[in-house]
């Protein structure tokens, strides 16, 4: 049997290829973007159908360390990290809710929310980071790396998993923040972590520039998705969702998207889903960005394929609110293999959406309300059908994001809250409450 490894190698394809346990994030050729590539000869020395049965008995199982969603797809992911090094939250697993009456209200046929909220610090960035984390510290353990922190720029969600992960295997992290743009639960988990947390008077594409110069000066270790290892964790959500559809990929996956790093994940795990012989046919992308942040949505309109920088503004949906997507180049793969699209949601739209699907028992983020104001669009026009398979990836939790919700429900929020609903106050008085039943409950 051919062993099963996996190594850095250039995106665009120049020669040569360096060890996982290496503190390297771009080509030495290019200065492109790094890719983790996989011996899929060694990989399909076992068949799809075999792959499938192999997920399937590790799915969910108590045993360490298939209790994780990324490491029951362990052989895919990293296959040279030994258990021992393992830094784990058991991420993955998380709900493929049917939101059956948002699909009704919509007339669609099959809509699922992937909630990858549902998950150790309420966002999708856990399943990237074990992988990072666990390689670090595998690095460390056999001498490869001496690191003085683990490091990254984060819009919020970043920050709060690999503070969590770093803090698990006793790794020093420190995180950039944008000063006053992430929520207050987000910016409370890296501080309870004991994260070293530096807010800093710019935005997120601000604190990107620093932490890569520190990087590259060999002060930190980067944890930002421009290093692949990440995407490698996070495409076992395409993988994931897949076999929670009984392996028939959906048609269409839609997704909320700042840096584009996800974007590359998706690409990857059903790319490699193909390769391997697990499933036939890849869906379709929508890749889902806030007007307010849109230079992905530019370039696609523009049918360009280098995407140029724009100044971010100000958005709900903070976490995306990136104007420089690190993972561009990526992105625009995956929009070729997967027939893609990009569509973007004003501050309106994406305020609306979230409160219109939390009135059929979701409780979405922003972010997720973004994709989701992008698919009511798609629907309208007639791009997605409405017997289509439609899964959207809910990044975050809307438990994150309370600042949002109360704001949008106390109509405080600078967009018109047409859904908002106030609690009503009254003293404690039977007749009083019964009249007020009387007057009608709002729905
Ligand atoms: C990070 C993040 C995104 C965007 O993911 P990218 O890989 O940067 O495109 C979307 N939503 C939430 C909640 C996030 O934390
Ligand atoms: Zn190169």
């Amino acid at each position: 049997m051919k062993p099963m490894r996996a190594v850095f190698r250039c995106f665009a394809g120049c020669s040569g290829e360096f060890p996982l346990t290496q503190a390297i994030y771009r080509c030495p050729k290019c200065d492109g973007l790094l890719e983790v590539s996989h011996d899929l000869e060694a990989l399909g020395q076992r068949s799809g159908e075999a792959w499938k049965n192999l997920f399937e008995t590790r799915y969910k199982k108590s045993q360490f360390p298939y209790s994780s969603g990324v490491w029951g797809k362990r052989e895919w992911v990293m296959p040279q990290v030994p258990d021992e090094s393992i830094v784990t939250t058991n991420e993955g697993g998380s709900n493929l809710f049917p939101a059956k009456r948002l699909a009704n209200e919509l007339g669609m046929k099959h809509l699922w929310l992937k909630l990858c909220g549902d998950s150790h610090t309420g966002s999708f960035k856990d399943l990237g980071m074990t992988a990072l984390v666990s390689m670090v510290n595998h690095a460390v353990k056999k001498g490869d790396l001496s690191v003085r922190a683990i490091a990254c720029a984060s819009t919020g969600d970043t920050s709060a998993a690999l503070a969590a992960y770093g803090a698990i295997a006793g790794l020093p992290v420190v995180v950039l923040l944008p000063n006053g743009l992430v929520s207050t639960a987000q910016l409370v988990q890296p501080l309870a972590h004991g994260a070293k947390v530096i807010a800093l008077d710019t935005d997120f594409d601000g604190c990107m520039a620093v932490i890569r110069e520190l990087a590259a000066r060999g002060l930190v270790y980067l944890a930002n998705s421009m290093n692949p290892l990440r995407i490698e964790g996070q495409k076992t959500v395409a993988i994931e969702v897949t076999q929670q559809l009984d392996w028939n990929p959906p048609d269409w996956i839609i997704l909320p998207s700042g840096n584009l790093g996800n974007a590359a994940a998706l690409h990857a795990g059903f790319r490699m889903m193909c390769d391997l012989g697990v499933i036939s046919k890849m869906p379709r992308l929508c890749v889902a960005q806030a007007e307010n942040a849109n230079p992905m949505y530019r370039a696609y309109v523009e049918g360009r394929e280098i995407v140029t920088a724009v100044a971010a503004k100000k958005s709900l949906a903070s976490a995306i609110q990136i104007g420089n997507p690190v993972s561009a180049p990526r992105a625009v793969a995956a929009l070729k293999a997967m027939r893609g699209v990009v569509e973007q949601a004003s501050e309106e739209e994406l305020a609306d959406a979230a409160a219109r699907a939390d009135r059929t028992g979701l409780y979405t983020c922003p972010h997720t309300g973004v994709a989701l104001a992008c698919m009511f669009k798609l629907i309208e026009r007639g791009t997605i059908s409405r017997d289509e398979r439609v899964v959207v990836i809910s990044t975050a939790s809307g438990l994150k994001f309370t600042e949002f919700k109360l704001g949008y429900h106390e109509a405080s929020l600078a967009v018109p809250a047409h859904r908002a609903n106030r609690p009503v106050v009254m003293p404690a008085d039977v007749e009083q409450v019964a009249a007020a039943l009387e007057s009608g409950v709002s729905s």
